[in-house]
């Protein structure tokens, strides 16, 4: 058979390191068109020599000298600039990881679907922000969507599509982050170095954070809605420390059907990579009499706001998720830089989500339209930091 050709978005992060590390142990089964990253120069091109991949692409177009220096007398294009990183997504290939973190990602993951790609998605955003687009698009092309995202993976795999009607529910798992156990108190001063600390997945930095506040977990609420078809209310989060068990489904006989991993992105990425065969990955295999126990508990509204935060903004429609992302990302940078305490995450995007959803029509019709929502809620969030 032949090999499949993969082009990753966001190389060079912690998800699309772990792809690379994929596909640089398969080269049998992969072949790489196009590595994308946005300013790691260095990491990129080293990735693209491993994987001798057709195109090294840089979104930041002042880098482009810099790429072409680092890719010297490999034979690998070297290509720069917002234009570049559509037209790879453009270059013929049979999947395309979608790794970017942020907003960023939104127009050229939109891209590769609308190249009629197989899309292998963890940028979260995308569903978040966009999701009625996103899967539009997914229709009308036919494209195949994968979930990279664990608990999606997860869901996806014990999902019976011709039982869907006999569903009651889908659960969500969450570690509960750093601050599971913390008061509110407690939370209000925690530092970016105690948030950054996840107890049991190794990750960028915006998503750690979310982690912590459980925002990343509303996210997942939302972007699970689009991802199956399910009802707001069939979506339950359970907190379960350990990160063993990364989704369920119930079905009206009863049975409960629940994915186990190590917590190790590399599993839900060949996941997608090999669907709908399996191949073999060195992760750590889950050793069940050496953790000895498993607990949950139920996620607690009043100290992680962002839980409810994210129904509401779900239920009010796509201006109100858009505003949800972006103010999220604008707080969560500001408190990585210390300008705002942990608590004023979910306050700056509670405000935000408020003040947008209270100025608009709530038409959102193009990638576009989701772009300028996301620049005024930005605007709107750096208001409110700076009213502080
Ligand atoms: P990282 O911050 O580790 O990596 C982000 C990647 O996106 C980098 O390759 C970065 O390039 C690239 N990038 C950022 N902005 C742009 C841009 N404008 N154009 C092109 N590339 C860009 O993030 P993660 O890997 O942690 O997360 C990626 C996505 O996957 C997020 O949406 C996250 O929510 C989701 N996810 C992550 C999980 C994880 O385990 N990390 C688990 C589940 C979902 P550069 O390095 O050059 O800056
Ligand atoms: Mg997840």
């Amino acid at each position: 058979t032949s090999r499949q050709r993969i082009t990753v978005l966001g190389a060079t992060g912690s998800v699309g390191k772990s792809t690379l590390d994929i596909l640089s142990r398969n080269p049998e089964c992969f072949e790489v068109v196009a590595l994308v990253a946005h300013s790691n120069v260095e990491e990129l091109a080293a990735q693209a020599r491993r994987v001798r991949a057709q195109v090294a692409v840089i979104a930041r177009a002042d880098l482009h000298d810099a790429l072409k220096t680092a890719l010297a007398g490999s034979g690998i294009e070297a290509a720069a600039g917002e234009a570049a990183v559509l037209e790879a997504v453009e270059r013929p290939c049979d999947m395309v990881v979608g790794a970017i973190v942020g907003a960023a990602g939104l127009k050229p993951t939109y891209a590769a679907l609308r190249a009629g790609r197989s899309l292998a998605l963890a940028n979260k955003e995308c569903l978040v922000c966009a999701g009625d687009l996103f899967m539009a698009q997914v229709h009308a092309t036919g494209a195949t969507l994968l979930p990279v995202d664990s608990e999606h993976s997860a869901v996806f795999q014990v999902f019976e599509r011709d039982n869907a009607d006999q569903i009651e529910k889908v659960v969500l798992t969450a570690s509960g982050g750093p601050f599971r156990q913390a008061s509110l108190e407690a939370m209000a001063s925690v530092t970016p170095e105690q948030a950054l600390k996840h107890p049991n997945w190794d990750m960028g930095s915006r998503i750690t954070i979310d982690s912590a506040t459980m925002m990343n977990k509303g996210f997942e609420v939302i972007e699970a809605f689009h991802l199956f078809p399910l009802t707001a209310d069939q979506l339950d989060i359970l907190v379960h420390p350990q990160s063993v068990i990364h989704g369920m489904v119930q079905y009206r006989d009863g049975s409960l059907l629940a994915q186990l991993g190590s917590p190790d992105m590399r599993t839900p990425i060949a996941h997608c990579l090999a669907w709908p065969r399996r191949i073999e990955v060195p992760v750590e295999r889950l050793d069940l009499a050496r953790i000895a126990s498993l607990s949950f508990e139920a996620p607690d509204p009043v100290r992680f706001p962002a839980l409810p935060l994210a129904r509401v903004a779900m239920e009010s429609g796509p201006v109100a998720t858009a505003s949800l992302n972006a103010a999220d990302e604008v707080a969560v940078a500001a408190f990585l830089e210390r300008r705002i305490g942990f608590l004023d995450i979910p306050a700056a995007v509670a405000a935000v989500v408020e003040r947008m959803s209270a100025g608009s029509s709530g038409s959102v019709s193009s990638i576009d339209d989701v772009l300028a929502v996301d620049a005024q809620a930005r605007a709107f969030c750096r208001e409110w930091i700076a009213g502080r």
